[in-house]
């Protein structure tokens, strides 16, 4: 089933003027890119991306990270788009992720783990609406 993703490249990853590189990556995957913008988030925003975290000891950090710098926001489509995208982007932790996983190229910790990914369905509507209804 072709299927939307939303994706988010986070701001480590686009301090290092890594954008292009990892849309080609997606695109080298078959994925289409839908949608893109790069935009920064408030730290209420992100708390409000992130609700689902909200009782996590990381929760803090995270929205204050998230919020830190421009990222992009991308509608990625394509058969199985969801969890053909976690796939790709590999274990939230970089140290724990495949070889050839986007966060095993270029994440640089846990936290900065450089890209984001919904990982059902239903959280890809929900995501893509936040960023995308306007
Ligand atoms: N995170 C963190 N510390 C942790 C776990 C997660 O800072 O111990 C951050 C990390 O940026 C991660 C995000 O919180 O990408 C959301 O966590 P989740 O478990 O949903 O991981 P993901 O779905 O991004 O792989
Ligand atoms: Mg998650």
């Amino acid at each position: 089933m072709v299927e939307q993703t939303l994706s988010i490249i986070k701001p480590d990853a686009i301090e290092r003027n890594l954008e292009s590189k990892i849309k080609t990556f997606f695109e080298q995957k078959n994925f289409k890119i839908a949608k893109s913008k790069k935009v920064q988030i408030t730290k209420e925003e992100a708390a409000e991306f992130y609700i689902i975290h909200q009782t996590k000891p990381f929760y803090e950090d995270l929205c204050n990270y998230l919020s830190s710098g421009p990222i992009v926001v991308m509608v990625l489509e394509g058969e199985g788009a969801v969890s053909k995208n976690r796939q790709i982007m590999g274990a939230t932790d970089p140290l724990k992720a495949e070889p050839g996983t986007l966060r095993k190229m270029y994440g640089i910790s846990i936290d900065k783990n450089s890209v984001h990914g919904s990982d059902s369905l239903e959280n890809a509507k929900k995501e893509i609406n936040f960023f995308f209804s306007k």
